[in-house]
């Protein structure tokens, strides 16, 4: 018979002990980094609030495993650079990727690119009906001749674009209505040298898979004609009137 140096009782009471101690600075280590930390913003809306346009299945892990993944790697992305320490909103870090280090730049605009697109679009969606403003309507009106055309046209260019990416609504410099796609996770509001878009986006819609596979399957189109039924015009107008107002994107 084997002898060990501590009965199987001390054994485990030396183990528990130790597991409790490691849990608890892991859980004070944590907490430190995540107050610094870019974070997962919880929906305005349960999973199953837009069934049945997008299922419940589909947000739980759009946004609790891919955009949660996204909100991971872009923080450990930053921390992999002791230099680099940015307290900014995700916005203007996106807005100055020129001055994120080279060697973490790509994942910061992948990453960080995928969690404020997703917020972006879990505020451009709702489960509550609203109205466009007078004015965001009459731009409509000016612009596409009708909210049913500019919905075509907008469905038209995310069928269109190839591969994953996104399609966008926003306002260009000279304040008018314009509709542009981007690849991968690339936005807007990173300016001119990665998004030739030239626009302060006011709404947007995601083309990758992964936002409808499981009840669409490869019908994009379908998809995104249903999100006509689902849009918050109301923060979409929000946003219109807020660009022309400031020059400046919001949520
Ligand atoms: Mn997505």
């Amino acid at each position: 018979m084997m002898k060990t140096p501590f009965s199987s009782k001390v054994l485990s009471t030396f183990l528990i002990a130790s597991l409790a101690f490691l849990h608890c600075a892991g859980a004070t280590l944590n907490q430190q980094a995540k107050n610094m930390k870019y974070k997962l913003e919880p929906l305005e809306y349960a999973n199953n609030a837009l069934e049945p346009y997008i299922d419940a299945d589909t947000i739980a892990l759009h946004h609790g495993k891919h955009q949660a993944a996204y909100v991971d790697k872009l923080n450990a992305a930053i921390e992999s650079d002791a230099s680099f320490a940015p307290d900014l909103p995700l916005e203007l870090l996106l807005a100055d990727l020129q001055n994120v280090p080279e060697k973490i730049r790509t994942a910061v605009r992948n990453n960080g690119g995928g969690v404020w697109n997703h917020t972006f679009y879990w505020r451009t969606l709702s489960p509550d009906k609203s109205e466009m403003s007078n004015s965001l309507k009459k731009a409509v009106d000016e612009t596409f001749g009708s909210p049913e055309e500019m919905w075509k046209k907008i469905v038209a260019a995310g069928v269109g674009h190839f591969g994953s990416g996104w399609v966008w609504l926003g306002v260009n410099a000279n304040g008018e209505l314009k509709i542009c796609a981007t690849a991968n996770q690339d936005s807007p509001i990173m300016g001119n040298a990665i998004s030739p878009c030239g626009i302060i986006p006011i709404l947007t819609l995601d083309l990758w898979e992964h936002a409808y596979y499981l009840k669409y399957q490869n019908r994009r189109q379908e998809h995104l004609e249903k999100l006509w039924d689902i849009i918050n015009w109301k923060r979409v107008s929000e946003r219109y009137e807020n660009a022309l107002k400031t020059g400046k994107t919001s949520l």
